[in-house]
């Protein structure tokens, strides 16, 4: 399953809490050739420069992968788990790329109420103004590439609220695929 949206929107604390909850929901680990923000793990990445990341794309390494505000991302090719579910924390375009090879993937667009409250929690995090007008002009784009794919939306005003949700999906779509 994909979760996209905006930086600030909370993807990455879902996706944690998820994991973290359900031994069946593994967290892919992309590579990044961005560097490390100063509140991040040192695993929340694989990080690596430029030529790293293009020589692993080069070699087919990754299911998919884009450029965003001039950094790379990509999510390396999974190792066989069946029965997991493998949770990929990717852009909007990834998630068109992973559709096109898995069109029974369940994507979710986890999004902030509204645009002033994730400029608030960007610039919480440490994102200048510069970075942050830059990402919500992302977002507004992201926002309708995600609805023309079917994204369905997850608005994270509540966190243990939008956890919820998304855990509810997923087991509807694991319903719906192994029906008894
Ligand atoms: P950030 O710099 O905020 O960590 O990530 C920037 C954007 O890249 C976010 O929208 C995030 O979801 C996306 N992203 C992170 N990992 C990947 C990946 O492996 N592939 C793609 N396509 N996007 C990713």
């Amino acid at each position: 399953m994909v979760l996209s949206g905006p930086g600030g929107a909370g993807k990455g604390t879902i996706a944690r809490i998820l994991a973290a909850a359900d031994d069946s929901i593994s967290l892919s680990v992309s590579w990044t050739s961005r560097d490390r923000r100063s509140d991040e793990a040192d695993d929340a990445y694989v990080f690596v420069d430029r030529a790293a990341f293009e020589a692993r794309r080069d070699e087919g390494g990754f299911i998919e992968w884009n450029e965003f505000l001039g950094c790379y991302y990509g999510t390396p090719v999974p190792g066989v788990d069946d029965g997991q579910v493998l949770l990929l924390e990717i852009d909007v375009a990834g998630g068109r790329q992973v559709l096109q090879s898995d069109p029974g993937a369940l994507c979710l667009f986890v999004d902030a109420p509204d645009d002033d409250e994730l400029r608030r929690r960007l610039v919480d995090r440490g994102d200048g103004a510069e970075r942050a007008d830059a990402r919500i002009v992302e977002a507004v784009r992201e926002r309708v590439e995600a609805a023309g794919l079917g994204y369905m939306t997850v608005i994270n005003a509540d966190l243990n609220r939008a956890v919820r949700e998304v855990a509810a999906l997923i087991a509807a779509r694991l319903a719906a695929k192994n029906p008894r």
